[in-house]
C-alpha cells in the first residue's frame, strides 16, 4: 500500500503555498497540531508558523486535528492558535475527520488535511475522500534522533 499526498512540501508548514491551495479550490484546512503547528509540549507557536497563520486566515477556514488527548493542553493549543482544536481525533480514522468537517462546513472536496504524519494524517485525509498536504516537522524542532529515525521510516510509505 502507497500513499501519494496531493501537495508534498519540501519544508515546514510555512513553505505551504497559500495560493495555489486557494486556486486550486481548497477553502478549508484540518491541520495537525503537533509539530506541524506547535513544538511538542511546548504550549505556544514561534513567529514564523504565526505569520503563515495571519495569511492562511485570509484564504481559509481552518480546524486544527489532532490524537491528542489531554485537555488542558488543547484547550491552551486552541488558545494560542484562536482556533477550534479537536482532540482525541484517533486519526487515520474517519470520526475525527467528520468532526472537523462538521465545524469547517465545507465539503470534503474543498478541504484539505496538513500534517507530518502519512500514517495518521496523509492516510486519514486519504481516507475521508479529502486532498492532503505531508509538510516536514516543523524547522525549529530538534528531535531526538530516534524519533527522526520512525519518521523517516513511515515515509517508506510514501510515492514519490
Ligand atoms: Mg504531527
Amino acid at each position: 500500500m502507497f500513499l501519494k499526498p496531493t501537495y508534498s512540501v519540501k519544508g515546514d508548514i510555512s513553505l505551504l503555498d497559500i495560493e495555489q491551495l486557494y486556486n486550486d479550490g481548497i477553502r478549508g484546512l484540518i491541520i495537525d497540531l503537533d509539530s506541524t503547528l506547535m513544538a511538542p509540549k511546548s504550549g505556544n507557536i514561534d513567529p514564523v508558523t504565526e505569520a503563515w497563520l495571519v495569511r492562511a486566515r485570509e484564504r481559509f477556514q481552518m480546524v486544527v486535528l489532532t490524537n491528542n488527548k489531554r485537555e488542558a493542553y488543547i484547550e491552551n493549543a486552541s488558545l494560542v492558535l484562536s482556533m477550534p482544536v479537536i482532540g482525541y481525533a484517533a486519526k487515520p480514522w474517519k470520526a475525527g475527520f467528520r468532526k472537523a468537517l462538521d465545524a469547517l462546513q465545507l465539503p470534503p472536496a474543498e478541504v484539505a488535511v496538513v500534517g507530518d504524519r502519512p500514517l495518521t494524517d496523509i492516510w486519514g485525509g486519504a481516507l475521508s475522500d479529502m486532498r492532503t498536504v505531508l509538510v516536514r516537522p516543523l524547522a525549529c524542532i530538534v528531535e531526538p534522533s530516534i524519533k527522526t529515525f520512525f519518521r523517516n521510516l513511515e515515509h517508506v510509505f510514501i510515492k514519490r
